[in-house]
């Protein structure tokens, strides 16, 4: 498996991606996707970065939401 990137030498994150029902390598540098040969599938789609970006815009809601939470229980005790 290629761990690390050959252009950039950047670690990579499998992708799961479910239409070809494999994961492809995804370089955050780079922003392109290789499959297990180390050869470039594709770039990265403008609408996969904005998943990506909304996807952590909501992990970080629910982080402070647990924060406030813990937080008022304490006042009360
Ligand atoms: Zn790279």
């Amino acid at each position: 498996m290629p761990l690390f990137c050959k252009q950039c030498n950047g670690r990579r994150t499998p992708v799961f991606q479910k239409e070809e029902n494999t994961s492809h390598w995804l370089c955050e540098t780079c922003k392109n996707y290789t499959n297990e040969n180390d050869e470039i599938l594709r770039e990265q789609t403008q609408e996969e970065r904005d998943d990506i970006k909304k996807q952590s815009v909501d992990f970080d809601n629910s982080l402070t939401f647990t924060e406030e939470k813990l937080h008022r229980r304490k006042g009360v005790n």
